[in-house]
Order: structure tokens, then C-alpha cells, then sequence
């Protein structure tokens, strides 16, 4: 545990220098006002401190949310709301440890994604198959169904979760910790690990500590691969080749035991503004068949279109990879190369499954909303369609979880940054919104879940527009979109241990 902690718990509140730092979020768009923010450093100063909090009244009727942090990364005002009274801190809490007694590995629930691979793998040759961006915190992450590089290869890092620990408020307010397990008799606990496993953050309770079991090893290297091509070269049909030529690449490969169904890579659609589309690829290097697979696939996307590939030039959403061929690293450099998380900024995001390769409709509203006939006076670089390739390992869980998008091949991001002093929110949220729903027309402007080609959203990236009859005009409600069938028991989770919704926001589930 931390050196810090014979100091008194840490509460921070207006007046001092701290409060405006630890009342935004990751997203500059998120500022709220709480009349504190408690950090605590261990599992029983978060449940007294959580205690505390649900005892207290609140000064001001239209501020009452308790919420918890632990990287600051929520896409939507969950955290950092303008109704949050009380913020509760888990940042300090960022152990990585061996736990002999439950035979798998143990992380706090402030643990960022860095703590765990720069921690974990240097000691145990392990790693959790989680997100590129190094801050991104796993109190979030992890109960979002939590997905990276190495997914294809690997799975979800809910694949491994074997334990959660929880702070839980009764309907009298009383506060406790509880462990519960995968393999738990008692159907109770048994019910709060899977809500852990894909119902998302600030549900259920306070997450102190995550255990895992079974943890997969990375590669020892891997081959990672960054081109580029200009814009000005790509007409509409060059445009549809490309987007098809990845999209049926990774329908073609989905065996986690071949290079191929390992290699995992990102195609970053940007708005014209930028100049360039890019493509980001890595696979296992270890895998005697992994160079050849890398050939392979770059073969398949760039050999399929007319401009010529050249390098990035700038920075595509959250990553700038400036490489002349794929080049072999150990993968933790790899991890860092691509790890940063893009700074400072205000962003706004859309999310969705696919199951198949973009239809032509689909790719017709993309290329039209990329600025080449709708949105041509708009000019934002960081306006991006992200395509991830999906499936793999992802689509083979080992036992029974709440992330219930298991046959999808591709996972689609909507992204769009901008700086806080520059303003024009409006445009960029208009750009966001009318390029998403266009694409998804089809289904009513989102990509429906147990649609023929598409399968919801992915509660990680949350959307309160998926709420708003504006935008979404399928009949699919957002907890249908984000959960599908496992909604109703998740619940029955709710209502079992969170029975006075302490833990809300726009998108918890409902008791
Ligand atoms: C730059 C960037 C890159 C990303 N890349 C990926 C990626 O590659 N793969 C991927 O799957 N996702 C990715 N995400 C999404 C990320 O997984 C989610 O935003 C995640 O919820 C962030 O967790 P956090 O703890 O950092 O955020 P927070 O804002 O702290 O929390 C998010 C939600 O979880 C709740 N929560 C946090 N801690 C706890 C806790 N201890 N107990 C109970 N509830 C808690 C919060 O209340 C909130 O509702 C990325 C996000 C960003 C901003």
C-alpha cells in the first residue's frame, strides 16, 4: 500500500488549489461542482468513506449524486456531473499483487491500465488483454467489458475476472465490503461478479479490488505496422474498396490460433480536413507465421486500392505512429508507442458493433459525412470514423458473461476532439451526430442490436443520444442497445445491492 497512507484520508473542497483538477474529467467537457472529492487509498477508507457520504444530507437539493472515479475517462458526464454532490477518489489505490490465497493476481480498482502492464508483466510475464490508452482507470474499464490489442488473440478482460470486491449500501444506509466470486455458492454474489463482467461502471457499488485468474502472456514481440493515404488520391469507389477490404479481411479471420486471426488493426476514417486515412495493424511477432500475416493483410486492405500508401502525417483520434514498414518491438514498447490517450481536449463519441462488413449504404453515408458532400465547410482533423477489427478470442468467451456482444467482427468508434478555448462545440457534436445517424439509417440512425449486420453499442464508449428519440428512432431502447438480453438480470443485480440507487447517471441501470 501506499507510503501516503499514514497520512490522514484526503478531502478536497472548494478554495483549494486541488478542487478544479479533481472535479473535471479526462474529458474537458465535464467540469461538476460536488461539494467534496474524497480520495482513499484503501478498500476500508472506501467503504467509510462511502458510508459517510450515503449518511449525509445534501446541502443542495439539485446536487445528490455519489459517484466514483477512478481513471476519469467516462465519455459522458457520469462522474462529473452537474448533480454530483460527492466524488469518491479510488486513484490511490493502485495496487498490483500476487494474492496466494485466492491464486490469482490482484489490482485496485484505481489501477490504470499502465500500472497494470508496466507493473504486472515486468514480474509475471502477464497481462490483462485491456485498452491501448495508458490512463484509462480499471474501476471503468474493466466492468465495461474492457477490450484492446490483444483481444483478438486473448478475449475480454472480463474473460479472466475471477473475484470483484465491492463497497454495497443497504436500504438503511448501512455499508460493507463483500467479495464476490465467479464461482460463488451463494447465487447472490455469484450474480454481483457477472454484473462486473460487461454491466458497466457505477452501477452496483464501489469497486475496491478486481482478482484474475488464468491471465494469457503477451508476445515477446510484435510487428507493428502505421501507413497513411491522402485523401486527394481516394475517389467514392477507392474509398468503398478500402472499407470493404477490411471489413471482409477480418469476417475471413477469426481463428485466435492463427497469426492471422491474432493480428488486431485500426482504420482511422478521417474527415478530409486531416489529408490522410490511416491504418494502424499489429500482430504476434512470436508466431512464426506472424510477418507472413502482417504481408498478408496489408496485401489484402492496400493492395485492393489505387493511391499510394506513404506515412501518417498527424495525429489520427489518440494515436500518431510514424513508421516507413512494420517494424518488430518487444510488445510492452509497443504498448507505449500506442498508449497515450491523445491529452487534454473536449471529445464526444458514438460506438457500434458489426457483425458483418459495412454494407454499401453504410459506407455511401461515411464517405458522404467525411466531408466529401455533406459537411465540406466543416474542418476538424480530429473527426474520425474508427474502425477496430473484433472478434477472435473475443467470440469464444470461456464461461458465461454480461458482455453479450460475442459475434461481431468489427467495433466501430465515432470520434470527434476539440480544444476547450476554441469553442464551437456545437458543429462538432452536429458533425458527430448526423454522420452516425446517416450511416445508420437504416435501423433508424444506430446500429441495432441483433440487427443482420449490426449489434448495439458497447457501454464503454457510452451515448446519452442513444436516450433521445432525436437520434434514436429504432424502437431499441439504450439498455437494449449496450445489453441486450442480459438487462432484466442485471437488474436483479440492482435491486439486490443497490436497492436505494445510490450508485446513478443517465445511462445506470434502472431498478
Ligand atoms: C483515451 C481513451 C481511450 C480508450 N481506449 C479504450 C480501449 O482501448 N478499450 C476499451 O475497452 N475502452 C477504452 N476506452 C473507454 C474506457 O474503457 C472507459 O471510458 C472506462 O469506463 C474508463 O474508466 P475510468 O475508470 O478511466 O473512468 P471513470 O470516468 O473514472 O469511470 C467510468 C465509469 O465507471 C465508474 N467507476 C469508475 N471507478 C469505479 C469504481 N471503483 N467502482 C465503481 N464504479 C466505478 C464511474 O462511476 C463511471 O460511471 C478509452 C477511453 C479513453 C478516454
Amino acid at each position: 500500500m501506499s507510503g501516503l497512507s499514514a497520512v490522514p484520508a484526503t478531502v478536497v473542497r472548494g478554495g483549494d488549489k486541488r478542487y478544479p483538477a479533481l472535479s473535471r474529467g479526462f474529458n474537458q467537457r465535464w467540469v461538476a461542482a460536488p461539494e467534496y472529492v474524497r480520495l482513499v487509498r484503501t478498500p476500508e477508507e472506501a467503504r467509510a468513506a462511502l458510508a459517510e457520504a450515503v449518511g449525509e444530507e445534501p446541502a443542495d437539493p439539485a446536487r445528490t449524486r455519489i459517484t466514483v472515479r477512478s481513471g476519469g475517462h467516462c465519455y459522458e458526464d457520469f462522474v462529473c456531473g452537474e448533480d454530483v454532490r460527492v466524488i469518491l477518489d479510488v486513484s490511490p489505490m493502485c495496487g498490483v499483487s500476487y494474492d496466494e490465497s485466492m491464486k490469482a493476481y490482484c489490482v485496485e480498482a484505481g489501477a490504470t491500465n499502465w500500472h497494470v502492464y508496466g507493473r504486472l508483466y515486468p514480474v509475471s510475464g502477464k497481462a490483462l488483454p485491456g485498452g491501448a490508452c495508458f490512463s484509462v482507470g480499471l474501476g471503468g474499464h474493466v466492468p465495461a467489458g474492457g477490450f484492446g490489442l490483444l483481444s483478438r488473440q486473448h478475449g475480454l478482460t472480463v474473460d479472466y475476472l475471477y473475484a470483484v470486491e465491492v463497497a454495497v449500501a443497504d436500504e438503511d444506509g448501512n455499508v460493507r465490503l463483500v467479495v464476490a466470486r465467479r464461482d460463488d455458492r451463494d447465487s447472490e454474489l455469484c450474480g454481483l461478479w457477472w454484473a462486473h463482467t460487461g454491466g458497466g461502471g457505477g452501477n452496483f457499488g464501489l469497486v475496491t479490488r478486481f482478482w484474475f485468474r488464468g491471465l494469457p502472456q503477451p508476445p515477446g514481440q510484435v510487428l507493428l505496422a502505421a501507413l497513411a493515404w491522402d485523401w486527394s488520391d481516394f475517389t467514392k469507389d477507392e474509398f468503398a474498396a478500402l472499407v470493404t477490404a477490411f471489413g471482409e479481411y477480418f469476417r475471413d479471420h477469426q481463428n485466435p490460433s492463427t497469426a492471422a486471426g491474432k493480428l488486431f488493426a485500426m482504420l482511422k476514417l478521417n474527415h478530409v480536413s486531416n489529408g490522410q486515412i490511416g491504418l494502424l495493424a499489429q500482430v504476434d511477432a512470436d508466431d512464426p507465421d506472424g510477418p507472413r500475416a502482417m504481408a498478408e493483410f496489408i496485401a489484402a486492405v492496400d493492395g485492393r486500392i489505387g493511391p499510394a500508401a506513404t506515412k501518417m502525417r498527424s495525429v489520427m483520434g489518440e494515436h500518431f505512429v510514424h513508421l516507413d514498414v512494420p517494424r518488430a518491438m518487444p510488445w510492452l514498447t509497443a504498448a507505449r508507442a500506442l498508449g497515450s490517450g491523445g491529452g487534454n481536449r473536449c471529445g464526444k463519441y458514438k460506438s457500434a458493433y458489426l457483425r458483418k462488413p459495412f454494407t454499401v449504404e453504410q459506407i455511401d453515408a461515411m464517405w458522404a459525412y467525411l466531408g466529401n458532400e455533406r459537411y465540406t465547410d466543416y474542418a476538424n482533423r480530429q473527426a474520425l470514423i474508427q474502425v477496430d477489427s473484433y472478434g477472435g478470442a473475443v467470440n469464444r468467451p470461456p464461461h458465461p458473461t454480461a458482455a453479450r456482444q460475442r459475434d461481431s467482427i468489427l467495433k466501430v468508434q465515432y470520434q470527434v476532439y476539440w480544444a476547450e478555448q476554441d469553442g464551437g462545440e456545437d458543429a462538432h457534436i452536429a458533425w458527430i451526430r448526423d454522420a452516425y445517424k446517416a450511416t445508420f439509417a437504416a435501423t433508424g440512425g444506430v446500429p441495432v442490436a441483433g440487427g443482420e449486420t449490426t449489434d448495439g453499442c458497447y457501454i464503454g464508449y457510452p451515448d446519452a443520444d442513444l436516450g433521445d428519440r432525436r437520434w434514436n428512432e429504432s424502437g431499441q431502447s439504450w439498455e437494449t442497445l449496450y445489453y441486450k438480453d442480459a438487462y432484466a438480470k442485471l437488474q436483479e443485480v440492482k435491486r439486490r445491492w443497490d436497492p436505494c440507487n445510490v450508485f446513478r447517471h443517465a445511462q445506470s441501470i434502472r431498478p
